[in-house]
C-alpha cells in the first residue's frame, strides 16, 4: 500500500486533533487549541517541508532526525588504497605471509596489531584516507536509514524515553 501526501497530511491533523483533545481534558484552565487547517497543514507540508527537504539534499547535505533516520546521498566508490604506500606494502606482505592462517593470524597477533596501531597514528595513512574520502563523488541515489531505535519506538509509543543510541 502506497500512502500519498493526503492520507499523511490527514493522519496527521488525526493526531493533532488526538493531543489537542487530551490537553483540553487534562488542562482545560490552559488549553488552547491548537489544531489547524487540513489547507494549511498541506501547503506547510507539500509546498515548504518537502522542498526543503530536497534543497537539503541538492546540496549534499544529510537530514538525521533522531530516534526516526537518517537520509543521505550515496557516494562513489573510489578506488585504489586507504593506506600510504609503506603501509600498503607492509600489509601486503604480512597478509603473504601469514595466508591461510584465519582470523587467528590476524585478531591474535601481536605483530599485526602493531602494525594497524602505526598505520593509525600514521599522517601519510591519514592523508590518504582522506584524499581517499575526498574523491568520492556524491551521486543521485539516496540511502534512508532507521536509527536503532526506530522500531522499538513506534512499537511501544514510549516517545518520552528514549533508549540510548548506539554509535556505529
Ligand atoms: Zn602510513
Amino acid at each position: 500500500m502506497t500512502v500519498g501526501i493526503s492520507e499523511l497530511v490527514e493522519r496527521t491533523l488525526e493526531s493533532v486533533k488526538k493531543e489537542d483533545e487530551k490537553l483540553r481534558e487534562e488542562l482545560p484552565e490552559v488549553w488552547k487549541s491548537f489544531t489547524t487547517s487540513e489547507k494549511i497543514i498541506l501547503k506547510v507540508i507539500k509546498d515548504h517541508f518537502i522542498p526543503v527537504v530536497r534543497e537539503t539534499l541538492k546540496k549534499g547535505e544529510e537530514i538525521e532526525v533522531k530516534n526516526f533516520f537518517t537520509i543521505k546521498r550515496q557516494k562513489t566508490k573510489v578506488k585504489g588504497n586507504k593506506r600510504c604506500d609503506k603501509h600498503e606494502k607492509a600489509v601486503e606482505s604480512y597478509n603473504k605471509a601469514n595466508k591461510g592462517k584465519g582470523i587467528e593470524g590476524y585478531a591474535g597477533s601481536p605483530i599485526w596489531r602493531k602494525l594497524m596501531a602505526e598505520t593509525r597514528s600514521c599522517n601519510s595513512c591519514k592523508s590518504k584516507k582522506k584524499q581517499m574520502k575526498d574523491a568520492a563523488k556524491l551521486t543521485t541515489r539516496i540511502s534512508f536509514k532507521p536509527s536503532p531505535n526506530f522500531w522499538i519506538i513506534t512499537k511501544k509509543k514510549a516517545a518520552t524515553k528514549p533508549r540510548p543510541v548506539r554509535s556505529r
